[in-house]
């Protein structure tokens, strides 16, 4: 499905393309690198309907990313060294860092051999709850119901729900639907008993369904072993920060980096967001990181990294490898800086 704003982030991405407005920016607006953000990495999504198209990207895509941005100059660092070369606001050389949340299991089975092949430092945020079955990857359980009903039942404090899944633009406008109740319109912990009863009642296993997806502890360990790569904390379970108070967003943050150290070994340095936009996270969300210990914390607001970051290492925005962008031309665009400020109002030094 490409959307009206798909499009039109389409077309400004080809004009800043083609316009040689990405050459004339990077200079100015380039920055000193950039945090690339990734989620599932696999030539086999194994979704019909694509509704989370933006979160996967091909391998070959990956692959290629890697080489055209290394011939253009970047080099990629560790998370550790993006976060030293932030804090002494170093010039020179532009540097790139690889970041997956969330600890899919294609990030050890096909992302891994790529970052091998270019010898590229990456960094993995898991949410223990997700990989325990305190959380639910609830996104790709909302488009595996949608895909397989036709009609569904939909529980709400006000009632039964009926929702019409009868069409292809049938279940694009109630996957919509669904998201915008479990994140909008009922509690953070509440989420999970409405995804599960949703799943249940459309004959979906939904442990079987996360289980398939994300790593085991064992592959987690693997992984985190790998010395390539770097394991950061993603709260317990997945929450949208902005939606708690702040003791109980201290504890999420802080027991995650828990978890993490009595299965790993290490205590996590660094953080990301869950969700990551401006509706969950902000200045709030930021002191409470920087409180739980954490050295650096990452969003998904859309821009560059500049010097002036180093004053806002629990706001640094990331530069999304979205599925439905896989063009290097698309991030060409991006990593010039050019559209960084278009997506914020003129500002060039993006933060919360
Ligand atoms: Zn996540």
């Amino acid at each position: 499905m490409i959307d009206n704003g798909e499009r039109l982030r389409k077309l400004v991405l080809n004009s800043v393309r083609f316009s040689g407005l990405s050459r004339i920016s990077r200079p100015f607006l380039g920055g000193m690198g950039a945090i690339l953000t990734m989620h599932r990495v696999t030539a086999a999504p194994g979704t019909e309907l694509g509704f989370n198209r933006h979160l996967s990207i091909d391998p070959a895509f990956l692959d290629l990313l890697i080489a055209e941005m290394k011939s253009d100059g970047f080099v990629f660092v560790s998370i550790d060294e993006a976060v030293d070369r932030i804090a002494a606001q170093a010039s020179g050389e532009r540097f790139a860092t690889v970041t997956l949340d969330d600890g899919y299991r294609d990030n050890l089975l096909e992302a891994l051999p790529v970052f091998e092949k270019h010898e590229v430092p990456f960094s993995v945020y898991i949410a223990p709850g997700l990989i325990e079955g305190t959380a639910e990857l609830w996104w790709d359980l909302v488009e595996a119901v949608v895909t397989k009903r036709d009609r569904l039942t939909l529980n709400t404090p006000k009632g039964r729900v009926f929702i019409d899944c009868s069409t292809k633009a049938k279940k694009a406008y109630a996957n919509c639907q669904i998201s915008d109740y479990l994140t909008c319109d009922i509690g953070e912990e509440e989420q999970i008993e409405v995804v599960r009863d949703l799943a249940g009642s459309a004959g979906l296993d939904y442990a079987g369904l996360r289980q398939d997806l994300l790593m085991t502890w064992d592959e987690i360990r693997t992984i985190a072993h790998h010395p390539l790569c770097t394991i950061g904390a993603h709260t317990v379970h997945h929450y949208n920060l902005k939606r708690l108070p702040v003791e109980k967003a201290l504890k999420e943050m802080s027991d995650s980096a828990l978890v993490l150290e009595l299965e790993l070994g290490e205590v996590p340095k660094h953080f990301a967001y869950p969700y990551g936009y401006q509706a969950a996270v902000g200045a709030r969300e930021a002191e409470i990181a920087k409180a739980a210990g954490f050295i650096s914390a990452l969003t998904t607001r859309h821009g560059m990294i500049h010097p002036e970051h180093a004053e806002h290492m629990h706001t640094l925005p990331r530069m999304s490898v979205n599925g439905r962008y896989q063009k290097i031309g698309y991030m060409s665009a991006m990593l010039s800086g050019a559209t960084t400020a278009m997506a914020n109002g003129g500002r060039k030094v993006v933060t919360v």
